[in-house]
């Protein structure tokens, strides 16, 4: 009998989680046929987003290679993914020599993921979006801090060692935590007063994340300011201009560089691929992950709009609820192979908090489960939250 062929688009966290499961719960079969596994993806190799902000300051491989990570069974083809025609069962994808291509699927999972929200092009800065722009960042940093440690006016010297980070979400927090520590320790070995360096981290509301305890909040801002981060709350970045940046309020900072950091859009790709969108560009499932119309066709991870069917509670674009998803789609394909009742997707925070944000080496590990409110602080958190990133990437 012929192998039945299963397409994984996108080997992001939800992905790659997505394959591992089917692989996991199917064994490689279904009725009786050998189950082929693919994985398009338009990168070669596994981009670790949770540690994009690691080549802000050091030269750190972010990108594995597909045959490093520790999975099934599985053959990788390099395309950029243009649309699915869900009638015949067809990926339209462009090989890497730029040629159009398509494969059949009889299986497929989209997890295409989400992209870095952009602010226009007049408003200065970088964005930190991939490796090239984390290594722009790391480069200017570097070049501001050489430059200060010649520079004998010191408003202006002050201006070199300062950094503003747009956007105070997990990312944005972890982000400015790594560049003041590495900064301050760059400064020193520079004989520049390291206390001289400045990071703002500029948050347009009033707390920093607001689903948090407040035991926790205290406890981040605390260990943030013990960093050397200042978070501004309220407030919000308008531009930068020849080294500065106006903010919300009116008020403008002076800046060596600018950072935008301001959360995740759909990928944008998705418009073009044939399969039924929200009004904001996420794929319509029902609550089996399974895309609307399009059958034997599923949907997970920052691309898929997700709601638990019990309280109306749309999933976050994380990490954390992709490896979730993935799981639950591993169940669920197999439920339907068999044709049993397939179970049905619950908000992944529903009786459950937690919080795991790495500060440098250091971090802070929230939960709150049964009414306990529990907050730690140190290396422990930080080297879980490696440990649990390295996992949830697959390395060996
Ligand atoms: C800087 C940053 C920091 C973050 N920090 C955290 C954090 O601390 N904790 C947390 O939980 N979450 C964090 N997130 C969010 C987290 O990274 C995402 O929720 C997670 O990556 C979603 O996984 P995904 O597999 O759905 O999508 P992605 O990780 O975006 O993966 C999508 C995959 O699809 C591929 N792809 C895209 N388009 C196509 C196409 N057309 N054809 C073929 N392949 C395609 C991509 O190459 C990629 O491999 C962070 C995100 C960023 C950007």
């Amino acid at each position: 009998m012929d192998d039945l062929t299963c397409i994984i688009i996108g080997g992001g966290y939800a992905g790659l989680k997505a394959l591992k499961q089917i692989q996991e719960t199917t064994r490689g079969m279904a009725n009786g046929r050998r189950i082929r596994f693919v994985l398009v993806d338009k990168q070669p190799g596994h981009l670790r987003k949770l540690r994009l902000f690691r080549p802000t300051t050091v030269e750190e491989e972010i990108m594995i290679p597909w045959n490093d990570l520790v999975l099934g069974e599985f053959e990788f083809v390099q395309g950029t993914v243009r649309s699915v025609d869900s009638e015949k069962k067809w990926v339209q994808y462009v090989d890497v020599q730029g040629n159009d291509a398509q494969i059949h699927y009889d299986l497929l999972v989209v997890a295409v993921g989400s992209t870095v929200r952009r602010p226009d092009t007049d408003q200065g800065g970088i964005v930190l979006t991939d490796q090239q722009s984390a290594a722009a960042i790391r480069e200017r940093w570097h070049v501001n801090l050489r430059k200060a440690a010649e520079e004998t006016n010191p408003e202006e010297q002050k201006r070199l060692m300062t950094i503003a980070v747009a956007g105070a979400g997990i990312s944005g927090i972890e982000t400015s935590a790594e560049l003041a520590l590495s900064m301050q320790k760059e400064a020193a070995a520079l004989g520049l007063n390291s206390s001289n360096i400045s990071v703002y981290l500029l948050n347009s509301h009033e707390r920093l994340l607001s689903e948090v305890s407040e035991k926790f909040r205290r406890k981040l801002d605390q260990e943030l300011n013990k960093c050397g981060v200042t978070v501004l709350h309220n407030r919000k970045a308008m531009r930068e201009e020849t080294g500065e940046v106006t903010l919300n309020n009116g008020d403008s900072l002076k800046v060596g560089l600018l950072i935008w950091m301001i959360g995740l859009i759909p990928n944008p790709a998705l418009s073009g691929m044939g399969l039924p969108l929200t009004p904001d560009g996420q794929v319509l499932v029902d609550e089996c992950y399974r895309v609307q119309g399009a059958p034997e066709v599923y949907s997970i991870g920052d691309c898929a709009r997700i709601v638990d069917p019990k309280t109306d509670k749309a999933e976050q674009k994380t990490c954390f609820e992709a490896g979730l998803q993935g799981i639950r789609l591993g169940k669920i394909v197999s439920a339907d192979l068999e044709g049993q009742l397939a179970p049905v997707h619950k908000a992944s925070k529903s009786n459950m908090d937690v919080y795991n944000i790495g500060l440098g080496q250091k971090g802070v590990f929230w939960i709150r489960k049964w009414g306990i409110d529990m907050v730690m602080t140190g290396k422990t958190p930080g080297k879980i939250k490696k440990l649990v990133e390295d996992k949830a990437s697959y390395l060996r």
